[in-house]
């Protein structure tokens, strides 16, 4: 494993580098895989999956088990260029890995660690298609792994079969009570929780290496988010490349342009507010979202890291539902010319984003890349079933 603690001797135990953290002095450990790279170009791995093609800059080997096919290059959209006026539209589409959402990316990263760690018993909360993607990784890296899904969000996981080594646990509780529910039963079931923060972010990176092989002249990037770890993983990426002197494009100079659902907004309001931090109390998490994935505590950890993070000239835009509906049928066709299918009533984070492109004004220099984030068709094997449930309202 490629990471060290920036200031104590010696390798990080493997607790500390599943935790992505010193114990000994608390600081964040950092991957060294980039630093024995030349360049990025000579880097990049091209007979590799949208992941592992970038294993030089990850801090694990690459499991040939946990790689996806070759990734489609990034298709400028006409369509959408004469309709927002800017000069450059790129689609990213960041759903062709394993379950066919962007969740897959950490997922892929975090079951190859998992394994590389040798742990056996592993468990994740999550609000549905983060699920999938975990025990779709988990399965293919040969580690158990349990899911912890809110019961309102269980119809996310189609016809998912829960099975002995690969369990469904629903928990019946408020949003904002999962994470706390899931952990403590996690720990009582003898299963090692994933992941951290830093672990997310390795997998999502990806997105940013892909950004900057396939359309480094970009200088907006546009996603839908929940807590905003995508953003934050692309930034992972940038740092990395510029420590390695990429700084053309994309690397040297950017901006981002986020787009939340107008019912959970959490980070948009705190955005445009000035707001730095938050507690539960802020956090919007509707009694019936419009759209379940979304709904994340994430924003009490993200936010601080945002403002941190994130480059000046960034925006955090809310986006009202109902124009997030009337946009999907124009969206997905648009999608379609360029071969990329969504399932809009899997997911509408796609959806959501462009539709907020569509409504947002841009300068007639700028070159825009969507990571296309919503969810590709995809139907788990087997009957919708759960181990059990916890939690009770
Ligand atoms: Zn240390």
């Amino acid at each position: 494993m490629k990471v060290t603690c920036p200031t104590c001797d010696g390798p990080p135990s493997d607790a500390d580098v599943l935790a992505y953290r010193c114990s000994r002095c608390g600081a964040g450990l950092e991957s060294t895989a980039h630093r024995s790279v030349e360049s990025f170009e000579s880097a990049i791995l091209r007979d590799r999956g949208p992941v592992w093609r970038y294993e030089r800059l990850l801090p694990l080997g690459g499991d040939a088990m946990l790689d996806d096919p070759l990734p489609a290059r990034p298709a400028r959209s006409r369509a959408l260029e004469e309709r927002t006026g800017a000069a450059e539209v790129w689609l990213v589409d960041a759903t062709t890995l394993g379950t066919g959402t962007f969740k897959d990316y950490e997922a892929a990263v975090i079951a190859a660690m998992a394994a590389e760690l040798g742990v056996e018993r592993a468990s994740v909360h999550s609000t549905g298609n983060t699920a999938l993607a975990y025990l779709h990784y988990a399965r293919r890296a040969g580690r158990s792994c349990a899911a912890y899904v809110p019961a309102d969000n269980l119809s996310k996981l189609g016809a998912y079969e829960s099975t002995a080594a690969f369990p469904v646990i629903a928990v019946d509780a408020d949003y904002a009570d999962v994470s706390s529910l899931a952990k403590s039963d996690a720990a009582a079931s003898g299963r090692t929780h994933l992941a951290p923060m830093a672990w997310k972010l390795e997998g999502k990176a990806a997105i940013g290496y892909a950004i900057q092989e396939f359309c480094p002249d970009v200088d907006v990037i546009v996603q839908t988010v929940a807590g905003g770890y995508g953003p934050l993983g692309f930034e992972v990426a940038f740092r990395r490349l510029r420590e390695i002197g990429e700084t053309r494009g994309v690397a040297g100079r950017r901006r981002y342009a986020l787009y939340q659902a107008g019912d959970s907004a959490t980070l948009a309001r705190a955005w445009v507010e000035g707001i730095d931090e938050l507690s539960g109390d802020d956090l919007q998490l509707p009694e019936r979202p419009f759209e379940p994935t979304l709904q994340s505590t994430n924003p009490l950890a993200t936010l601080p890291e945002l403002r941190r993070g994130l480059p000046g000239g960034s925006t955090i835009t809310p986006v009202p539902t109902d124009e997030v509906e009337a946009a999907a049928d124009l969206v997905t066709s648009i999608l379609g010319e360029h071969g990329i299918r969504i399932d809009y009533a899997r997911e509408k984070s796609a959806v959501i984003s462009i539709a907020g492109v569509l409504a947002s004004r841009w300068a007639s220099t700028e070159r825009i890349a969507i990571v296309v984030s919503g969810s590709a068709p995809f139907t788990a094997p087997g009957r919708a079933t759960v181990e059990r449930t916890i939690g009770a309202r």
